[in-house]
This record gives C-alpha cells, sequence and structure tokens, in this order.
C-alpha cells in the first residue's frame, strides 16, 4: 500500500462535461495491490495504518503512466549515413535499395552481444520513463537469424527484470528480408516459421508476432503465413501495414484479426471500415511520418470518427523514427 498526497491536479481520465481529464485538484490517491483503492480530495482522506509509504506528489500533476505500442528499442550502431543521404533528398526506398537502411542495423546489432544490447537500450528506457511511458511495447528484428533474434529477445526480458518501465516484447523476424535471403524470401518465411517461432514459443520470449508488410520487404500472402504461424505457437498478432504505400494492409490486418495495425499512412476508406469490424487498434507513429520527410499523414480524424480504437506512439528505431518522446508524437497526432 502507498499514498500520494498534495497532487495539485489529479487527471482521473474519468470524463466530465467537458472536462476530458477528469480533473480533481488538492487531491490524494491511495494504492494497494496494484490497485487504486481510494482517491479524492486531500481533505477526505481516510485514515491510513501508520508506517504506510507516503510520496509527496508537492503540488504536481498525477495521470495514469503512458503506454508505449510501438518501439524498436533494442539495437547498436546508428544510421547518421542515413539521415545525410535522406537529407540531400533520397527516399527510404532508394536508401534501402543502396544497402542502407534496416540493413545497416541488423549488420551492427548481429556483431552485439546481449549484454552490450541491454546496455545500449537501458538509457533509452530510462528516458522512455522520463516523458512518463510505464509500460513499452519492444520489437525484435535488427537479428534476422535464430540467434540474433533470441538475443534481442533475451535482452528484452533482461531489460524488463533491471527496471520499473512494464515491457511487452514483440517478435518481429520478419522485420526485412536479410541479405542472404535476397534471392529467394519465401525460404526466409521458412525460417521464420519453421525455425524461430517454435522456439520463440519455447522461450516464452514474446508475447506478439510482427511483419513488415510493404513492397521491398514482405507481401501479404508471406504475412499471412507468418500470421498463421504464430497463432499455432500462441503469440498475438501486430502488422506494419500502409506506411509507404496502400497495399490493402488495414483490410489485411482485419481479416488476421490482428491485435493491432500499425502505421496506416495510405489506409484505404474500405480498410478503415475493415479495422472497425475487427476491433483492430490502429497505432498512428507521426513522428516516422515527419522524420521521412512524407507529406501524407494517416488518416486519423477518419479512423477516430469511424470508431476505429486509435493509439499513438513514437515507432522509436534508429533509421525512420529515432524518437522516444511520446508526449510529442501525441502533439504531432493532434
Ligand atoms: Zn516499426
Amino acid at each position: 500500500m502507498f499514498v500520494i498526497r498534495n497532487i495539485g491536479v489529479l487527471c482521473t481520465l474519468e470524463p466530465s462535461g467537458s472536462d476530458l481529464l477528469g480533473r480533481m485538484e488538492h487531491a490524494a490517491l491511495v494504492a494497494a495491490d496494484d490497485l487504486v483503492t481510494w482517491l479524492g480530495p486531500e481533505k477526505d482522506l481516510p485514515a491510513i495504518p501508520p508506517g504506510t509509504p507516503q510520496v509527496d506528489a508537492r503540488g504536481g500533476a498525477v495521470l495514469p503512466g503512458l503506454v508505449e505500442a510501438h518501439t524498436h528499442l533494442v539495437f547498436a550502431g546508428n544510421r547518421v549515413k542515413d539521415y545525410a543521404r535522406r537529407s540531400r533528398g533520397a527516399t527510404y526506398a532508394e536508401i534501402a535499395a543502396e544497402g542502407g537502411g534496416i540493413v545497416t542495423t541488423v549488420r551492427a546489432t548481429r556483431t552485439a552481444t546481449e549484454a552490450e544490447l541491454v546496455d545500449l537500450a537501458l538509457p533509452r528506457l530510462h528516458t522512455l520513463l522520463h516523458h512518463g511511458v510505464t509500460t513499452c511495447e519492444v520489437k525484435s528484428g535488427y537479428g534476422l537469424t535464430l540467434a540474433d533474434e533470441l538475443k534481442i529477445l533475451r535482452a528484452v526480458r533482461v531489460l524488463g527484470a533491471m527496471q520499473s518501465v512494464e515491457l511487452v516484447p514483440t517478435f518481429l523476424g520478419a522485420h526485412t528480408v536479410p541479405p542472404e535471403f535476397l534471392e529467394n524470401p519465401d525460404r526466409y518465411i521458412d525460417v521464420v516459421c519453421g525455425e524461430m517461432l517454435p522456439q520463440v514459443e519455447e522461450g516464452k520470449l514474446a508475447k506478439f508476432a510482427d511483419v513488415f508488410v510493404e513492397k521491398g520487404a514482405f507481401t501479404p500472402a508471406q504475412a499471412r503465413r507468418v500470421a498463421e504461424a504464430a497463432r499455432r505457437h500462441g503469440l498475438g498478432i501486430k502488422l506494419h501495414v500502409d506506411q509507404l504505400s496502400s497495399g490493402g494492409g488495414a483490410e489485411l490486418a482485419a481479416e488476421l484479426g490482428a491485435a493491432s495495425a500499425d502505421h496506416l499512412d495510405h489506409a484505404s476508406a474500405a480498410g478503415i471500415d475493415a479495422l472497425k469490424k475487427s476491433g483492430t487498434v490502429a497505432v498512428l507513429l507521426p513522428t516516422a511520418q515527419v522524420f521521412l520527410g512524407h507529406r501524407e499523414t494517416a488518416p486519423g480524424r477518419a479512423l477516430l470518427d469511424a470508431g476505429v480504437p486509435v493509439a499513438v506512439s513514437t515507432d522509436f528505431n534508429p533509421g525512420s523514427s529515432p524518437c522516444s518522446h511520446l508526449p510529442l508524437a501525441g502533439t504531432l497526432a493532434v
């Protein structure tokens, strides 16, 4: 049990009239066993057992922790060469075709040890926490071999135990086609489904599996194979879709019963309708759109008006969104 006292503004997020945050001034809050057991004006605070830990909010605001739904937090190396190319006008697809992009980070991450990845990711997590994040999804996807994907997911597990942000691991073996499989991407999907997913399940290393569905990454048919295998191995589905081009990705995410469809910058009206019917969460990543210099923005207003649940995330990653500031992503989304 603990008590938070001297709260200037407590945001309950229970809307009342025009106050969408459910604000309460001069408040206090009591929590026990991971639940808020009492909140109200401090003058009405019930008697608290002696010795109960008390936090003095010093007149500050208290609100629920933020949930960061989409990050690529664990990686080595940097992508400054990509930034330089992009600032001279090259597109994401051109940089990837020249051997830059995700595979740059794959090369650096493969050479790093699990302990090095933990050391690199820990300060990033501290930054997220500093910006209010208390739950954070973390994807693999910069290993693209069995050993390296497992190494990243084990690093996520270690990170989860050493600090206070709750981590939700996602297996993103199908992030991009690794250089060794460029001639035969389907063979790589065989590895993802037949070799990686069984080990991910056995080690209880992930809650979700994710696929980057895009020209130059994976096709809807390949995503279907990964999603079906992931389900057999007890994982939920998340998909990167409709980011760089309109490819029916939202419709695909709905068809596969995905927990979330992420990016959606080019989602179609039919796709929005499909997401509404499937109850899939639309995860919008405006910092990636801004960082890549794309004009097209995700149809956030149309998604909300259609009744699709919408989340906003940073897409924190070294290439297309080196931003761990979730409040900034929220500001850009608005
Ligand atoms: Zn992503």
